[in-house]
């Protein structure tokens, strides 16, 4: 059995102590930790350290380094989509965007999901279990070595639930914003949940300026829980109250994702309690023109104009998400469906 640590999700002060313990001298570990963000595969790259060490390192450490099995390049606007397979023969996907305002990473938190959302590809496989710091990082280290260019944005909206996987993110989140790291600044991160209450106010408590995404999708609790089981949890008051609180913490604005769903979501009715709920709140709504999967049955709306004027008439600011790689499925969640399947 592979008894080694992976020295990936480990902190700098972390490393440093641990080399300490082994008899190594400290400085050691700025030298070893520079070099995982240089694209280095594994310990014998690591050239400026002599043999034997290296050697020791990787009976003790290895390099957290997800395999490509998968890359499309959309020829619409270069979005990128990978399929990633970790050590234990799992699949991960992740998205590159090229926006103006910078390089895009869109990340899996987790292997699958629990959360069972009604419209979404990624619940359909199940779950398998949580990503590492290490593998959440690797998906950032592989685009930007696959890609050649510098990612100055994250979202975590993958596969996965972030605040699912609590622990692991905010590690990943701490270890990417470090300066010694990939040096992203949390204002350039967005979390995206579907709405773990207690977590939400944990993470409040983490001080981190990111942006949090709440995945709301619908505005009456009998239709969100049909949509999504984590209402029946957490009911829409809940969750508004917990994103007020947010709010109050961090001073920070909310993005609220709404996929609207042709003679679902996309009512009159809707929009009007949409604006009760967030009237007056530090927020936003960020519409998603809703993406097909097969068994869902859901289709796209007619009314999105509609929509969009009776909420900017009721003082609520909206977005609309744009469609990026239309042409090589970069939704989430359909690329390990297709590998899954063949499994
Ligand atoms: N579990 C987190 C992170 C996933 S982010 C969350 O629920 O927020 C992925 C985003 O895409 C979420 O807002 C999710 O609700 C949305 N989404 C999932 N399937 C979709 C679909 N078929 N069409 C449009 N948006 C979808």
């Amino acid at each position: 059995m592979d008894n080694r640590k992976d020295i990936r999700s480990l902190f700098l002060s972390e490393l440093s102590g641990q080399l300490e313990a082994l008899g190594i001298q400290k400085y050691r570990a700025g030298q070893i930790y520079s070099q995982l963000y240089k694209g280095i595969d594994d310990f014998s790259g690591m050239t400026n350290l002599s043999l034997s060490l290296r050697q020791k390192l990787g009976e003790i450490y290895y390099i957290e380094n997800l395999t490509v099995r998968e890359k499309s390049v959309s020829k619409i606007d270069g979005t990128t989509k990978f399929l990633f397979e970790t050590r234990d023969g799992e699949y991960v996907e992740s998205v590159m965007m090229r926006y103006e305002h910078g390089n895009t990473a869109c990340i899996s938190t987790q292997i699958g999901c629990k959360m069972g959302c009604s419209f979404c590809a990624s619940s359909r496989l199940g779950f398998a279990r949580n990503l590492t710091p290490g593998e959440m990082l690797s998906q950032i280290d592989m685009i930007s070595r696959e890609c050649n260019l510098r990612v100055s944005n994250i979202v975590l909206m993958g596969i996965g639930e972030p605040l699912d996987n609590y622990d692991n993110v905010i590690k990943f989140l701490k270890l990417v914003n470090a300066p010694e790291g990939f040096n992203i600044g949390y204002r350039h991160i967005s979390l995206s949940t579907c709405g773990l209450c207690e977590k939400i106010y944990s993470l409040a408590e983490e001080k981190m300026p990111l942006t949090l995404s709440i995945s709301l999708h619908a505005p009456f609790d009998d239709m969100r829980s049909e949509m999504m089981p984590i209402n029946r949890r957490y009911d829409i008051k809940t969750l508004i109250k917990a994103c007020k609180d947010y709010i109050e913490v961090t001073g920070r604005r909310i993005s609220f994702e709404y996929a609207l769903i042709g003679g679902v979501n996309d009512t009159k009715e809707c929009a009007a309690e949409l604006i009760r709920l967030l009237k007056g709140m530090l927020c936003h709504v960020n519409l998603i023109p809703v993406n097909k999967v097969k068994e869902s049955g859901y289709v796209g709306s007619a009314n999105q104009k509609e929509f969009i004027s009776v909420l900017e008439k009721g003082g609520i600011n909206v977005t609309v998400r744009r469609k990026m790689g239309a042409d090589i499925e970069a939704a989430c969640g359909q690329l390990r469906r297709k590998y899954g399947g063949q499994k």
